[in-house]
């Protein structure tokens, strides 16, 4: 028997990379791939069980330790951001659409990435080229993915092609795409049962700076106010976690996707806070910079902080 290659997303998995790893997952079995298997490195949101329940699509299998597996990655390719105990040789494919962190193969492999608003848009492209029928399951969530990581269509990574994509999908999966969008946020941004540790971790990927180690959450919401009595505790949890994991700091992103404008926590030694106020061009007040228009994590404040810690 062949061994089983996990089709999975980033830890602190969000709706495009669970749904990527279940879309594709189920592409490569029609394509012949029979051992590809959908998994998840951490625990679904509220959003993503909200969209799989109403797809009636099951959850995929949990992969928190990849010692000896074979993987596909999808919508991530960073080594930071991927499940534990992964070792590079046994990637065995990577479809996404972030920045080029750090890979490196010992072998040719399928490396598809593109700059477009979610990997879901990419994988309805690949089921297209490979004349593969997309059910109205598996193309609602590539909708839903667009329109989560888009925020709507409201982010800057938004691309025709997203809305394009959606406009197909949406008809496959017979539901109004904008509607359903609301309910997803609705989902994503109900936090009224959520800890301060659960905020910060819902959306967390660790980045690298020229040597400045840093974590870059997000915690999108329909109001801002929803937030503001958990700010201290939220702060206490990223002061707590920065040195648990040693790094030099922290930003968590609270993103009014209403307003389309963002408040940009921030906790970190003093060198961290210099850069972090170079890259976002202010002063740090109570703990953050307000930045209307900042919706992107990817965008609008990983490539600002990359910039402000070069050497
Ligand atoms: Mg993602
Ligand atoms: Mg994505
Ligand atoms: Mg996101």
């Amino acid at each position: 028997m062949t061994d089983t290659i996990y089709v999975v997303g980033h830890k602190s998995p969000d709706t495009d990379s669970v749904t990527s790893a279940i879309t594709y997952a189920n592409l490569k079995n029609a394509l012949g791939m029979k051992e590809a298997v959908a998994a998840v490195a951490g625990d679904l949101n509220n959003e993503t069980k909200f969209l799989l329940d109403f797809f009636k699509v099951p959850y995929p299998v949990k992969l928190t330790d990849a010692t000896d597996k074979k993987v596909i990655l999808v919508d991530h390719n960073e080594m930071a951001q991927a499940v534990d105990k992964l070792n590079m040789e046994n990637i065995v494919e990577v479809v996404d659409h972030h920045k080029i962190g750090g890979i490196a193969t010992g072998k040719p492999i399928f490396f598809l990435n593109e700059p477009v608003g979610a990997t879901g848009g990419i994988i309805a492209n690949l089921y297209e080229q490979n004349k593969i029928v997309i059910s109205k399951e598996m193309a609602g969530l590539m909708m839903a993915a667009i329109l989560s990581d888009t925020v709507l269509f409201k982010s800057p990574t938004c691309t025709p092609r997203d809305k394009a994509a959606v406009d197909k999908l949406s008809r496959i999966a017979g539901v109004d795409p904008m509607k359903f969008g609301m309910d997803l946020l609705k989902a994503k941004s109900d936090i009224s049962a959520k800890s301060a540790k659960d905020i910060l971790l819902g959306d967390f990927k660790k980045f690298d700076f020229s040597g400045t180690k840093a974590g870059v959450g997000q915690i999108e919401v329909m109001d801002l106010a929803d937030l503001m009595q958990k700010r201290e505790a939220i702060l206490a949890e990223m002061n707590k976690m920065m040195e648990a994991e040693k790094l030099n700091m922290i930003v968590l992103m609270l993103t009014d996707v209403m307003k389309e404008a963002s408040d940009l926590l921030f906790v970190g030694d003093a060198a961290a806070a210099a850069g972090f106020e170079k890259a976002f061009d202010g002063k740090l007040a109570n703990n953050s910079i307000y930045r209307e228009k900042v919706l992107s994590r990817k965008k609008q404040v990983i490539p600002p902080l990359e910039g402000a810690f070069k050497k």
